[in-house]
């Protein structure tokens, strides 16, 4: 889930994130995203990577043939078995800080095992053997690809086991030695760079898809809300009762029509900025009141739309009862009416069986029954069953 708003997004495109690290949440959202990418394919590169340690074998036997036991213990009975357990345990705490130990200590522990078990061998083939650790260090940049950090930590270490493990064997002239630390200090160099700039590319590309998302998400919220209230606006109207309406099997329905009321006079007497304030609270009470029943859709101007799904005629009007009351017990004060007087809604409801009624059947009933209750003195909830309309009574009676 994204914590992250288009702004934080917006902050660290424009920064570059230069030292490779956004602000906190941001970063725990990529870390997540970076762990999960790296250790779906860790067991891949375990199998791979371990598969052609192990065949080095042969070169171990044809180049090194004086510690050649040594060589096959450590490759087939500590590197093989650790790599195999440090993916299981890392895959059971799959954070990105664990996938980089995990890579560093693979990285590091493979070039090691092989430079130390040869410490003692007068192999005239030293030279050529101990290139093998070139692949350590692609293997470990390229495959493995932890965070930039960890590279730099890991290309440091294994260069320098490296070269100490060499000059403990002493076979290599100064010249054979300078021209080793020379050609892999450039290829660390080389590739820690060329993970920066990998690195760097894939935040930019994590930015760019989750600021996608959040426009995304924002774009369908803006089209299916109402700006004022945050309630559906009545675009959404249709689309949510079709999903009603398209069930397989006929289920009751209910709409509750809700408005509030002497509204004008409470324009007139507090002004419109206070009228807005009012209309987003009563509709704030509505959404919170009716959250696990149903939808609420701003219908009109301080009218609002409520559709109960499962709900039949009983239970709605309890809702709707319940609707005026945490609207009265709100206690906004209506200047306009008498001391003390606070807004207060009044409520339409119908309800029938959506095989037998359709949306605008309810609609038009809620409605019948709004202006009852109105006429009834306001601030009270009616009840109408949907009519069949004059078209279908044609209908059944020709
Ligand atoms: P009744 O009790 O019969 O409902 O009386 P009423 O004055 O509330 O009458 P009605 O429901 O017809 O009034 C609607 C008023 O709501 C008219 C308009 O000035 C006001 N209104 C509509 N939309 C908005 C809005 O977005 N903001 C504000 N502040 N007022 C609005
Ligand atoms: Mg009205
Ligand atoms: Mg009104």
């Amino acid at each position: 889930m994204t914590v992250a708003t288009l702004d934080q997004i917006d902050h660290e495109l424009a920064g570059g994130f230069r030292w490779l690290r956004f602000a906190d949440a941001l970063e725990r959202s990529y870390g997540r995203e970076f762990a999960e990418a790296r250790i779906k394919l860790a067991m891949f590169w375990a199998l791979v990577g371990t598969f052609i340690y192990d065949l080095v074998y042969f070169g171990d036997v044809t180049m090194m043939h004086d510690v050649f036991p040594q060589l096959a213990f450590v490759r087939f009975c500590i590197f093989t078995p650790y790599a195999f357990i440090a993916v299981w345990l890392v895959r059971r705490r799959p954070t990105a800080l664990n996938y980089d130990l995990l890579a560093i200590s693979v990285c590091v522990l493979g070039g090691f095992l092989p430079m130390a078990a040869s410490v003692p061998s007068q192999s005239p083939h030293f030279f050529v053997y101990q290139n093998g650790n070139i692949a350590t260090l692609l293997f470990f940049v390229i495959a493995l690809q932890p965070r930039f950090p960890a590279i730099v930590i890991g290309l440091a270490t294994l260069c320098t086991v490296h070269f100490t493990l060499i000059q403990m064997n002493g076979s290599l002239d100064a010249v054979a030695f300078s021209g080793v630390i020379t050609f892999f200090v450039t290829l660390a160099i080389f590739l820690a760079l060329s993970a920066y700039f990998m690195e760097r590319k894939d935040r930019l590309n994590f930015l760019n898809r989750l600021r996608g998302e959040l426009l995304q998400a924002e774009l369908r919220h803006q089209s299916e809300r109402d700006e004022l209230t945050g309630l559906y606006n009545r675009r959404s109207l249709s689309r949510i009762a079709k999903s009603v309406w398209e069930r397989p099997a006929s289920t009751a329905v209910s709409v509750i029509m809700l408005d509030i009321d002497h509204f004008k006079l409470y324009n007139d007497v507090h002004g419109h900025v206070e009228g807005d304030a009012c209309i987003r609270q009563v509709s704030a009470c509505v959404a919170e009141e009716i959250r696990e029943l149903g939808a609420a859709f701003r219908y009109g101007g301080e009218e609002i739309l409520i559709l109960l799904p499962g709900c039949d005629g009983n239970t709605a009007q309890m809702v709707a009862e319940q609707l005026r009351q945490v609207i009265e017990a709100s206690a906004v004060p209506h200047h306009g009416l008498a001391e003390g007087g606070v807004v207060t809604a009044s409520l339409g409801v119908s309800s029938a069986q959506s095989g037998l009624f359709s949306l605008d059947d309810l609609v038009r009933a809620a409605d019948a029954a709004l202006y009852d209750a109105k006429r009834g003195g306001r601030n009270m909830a009616a009840f109408r069953r949907p009519e069949p309309q004059a078209q279908d009574q044609l209908r059944l009676a020709g």
